[in-house]
């Protein structure tokens, strides 16, 4: 029998590709999106979209009564560090309390999984790079604040009602899908890759490196960029260990790359250039993080398939030239 899952944030960036995935493994999915940051051209045609707010409870509350929900993904969420820096209140209150609205009507209907779209944002002072799942967890931003806080609250979903979690602690999902339009695309874009894309196509003037004074190789942030198919892959994974216990994952491919190697590869792969200017340090940003991915490759046999940047870069690539407005053009047909 193939489970039903309920997959929150269905219709954005990571979510979508994740739909994606476990509708190709052989699931149900119903996805629950309010639809303000995500793309109902992103949803996937054979899942069932429920367009609502997490914050609604009686709405929530719903989408359980209307369908037998086997396992929940949650990826729903306010995403940006930049914001949580500013807005902070909006982090440590929607985010929490969207998951803890989630896991009381899961708990009310019995849904005993339940995967958590988590960051490697909780490890602000990491005593040790690559970061394994022992590295002391002290979020450096409200935004991987909200998201531990989230981690903790499932310790007692589990202990009280049975249910057994995952928390995938991403480092930086990128990419796109190789075959399908599947992309990333943010209202307003913060991200790294997609701007420096918009400035290959000459839709932005500069490229900005926040801060080049970090102690790293040349001055600039090193992260671990994870192709978003890669992410999807597991989640589909993690769902049957999580039958019996739950688990904590680092999802990187340890290996790190700074901003200009990033932009570098950018150039590359677009054949273009563009200048780059530097402009300070942004809040909340950290010098390094960069995965140990042996825990995930060894108790799920997870393998990332996209191990190097270009290719990863070359994936988004292809679908930022050809839909330069993201959705708006998918949807245009364009
Ligand atoms: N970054 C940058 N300029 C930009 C956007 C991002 O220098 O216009 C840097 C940012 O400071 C971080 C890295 O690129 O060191 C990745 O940032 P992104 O927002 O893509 O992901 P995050 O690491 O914040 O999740």
């Amino acid at each position: 029998m193939p489970d039903t899952l309920l997959v929150t944030g269905g219709a954005g960036y990571v979510g979508s590709h994740c739909v994606r995935a476990l509708l190709d493994a052989g699931h149900r999915v119903v996805v629950f999106d309010n639809l303000r940051q995500g793309h109902r051209a992103a949803v996937a045609p054979e899942a069932e979209l429920e367009v609502g707010d997490l914050a609604d409870k009686a709405a929530v509350g719903r989408v359980f009564a209307r369908h037998r929900i086997d396992a929940i993904l949650h990826f729903a969420g306010n995403i940006q560090v930049g914001e949580s820096m500013r807005r902070p209140f909006l982090y440590l209150g929607d985010n929490v309390q969207c998951a803890v609205n989630l896991l009381e009507a899961a708990a009310e209907h019995g849904v005993r999984r339940f995967v958590l779209s988590s960051t490697c944002a909780i490890f602000g002072a990491p005593e040790r790079v690559p970061i394994d799942e022992d590295v002391s967890i002290a979020p450096g931003s409200a935004y991987g604040e909200s998201k531990y806080l989230i981690e903790r609250i499932l310790r007692w979903a589990d202990e009280v009602h049975g249910i057994r979690y995952a928390c995938l602690r991403y480092f930086n999902a990128a990419g796109a899908h190789p075959d399908l339009p599947l992309f990333e695309d943010h209202e307003p874009e913060t991200h790294l890759i997609p701007l420096a894309l918009d400035c290959a196509l000459g839709k932005r003037p500069a490229m900005q490196v926040f801060g080049d004074d970090y102690p790293t190789p040349d001055g600039t942030c090193v992260r671990d960029y994870v192709h978003v198919c890669d992410l999807a892959d597991a989640h589909v994974k993690v769902l049957d260990l999580i039958r019996d216990r739950s688990r904590s994952f680092n999802v990187g491919i340890g290996r790190g790359y700074s901003v200009r190697e990033v932009l570098a590869a950018v150039a590359r792969v677009t054949g273009t250039t563009f200048p780059v200017d530097v402009s300070p340090r942004r809040a909340g940003d950290l010098a390094q993080l960069v995965a140990d991915p042996a825990r995930i490759m060894t108790e799920l046999g997870w393998r990332p398939r996209f191990a190097d940047i270009d290719a990863i870069v070359a994936s988004a690539w292809r679908w930022r030239r050809r839909y330069p407005r993201g959705y708006a053009d998918l949807a245009t047909g364009m």
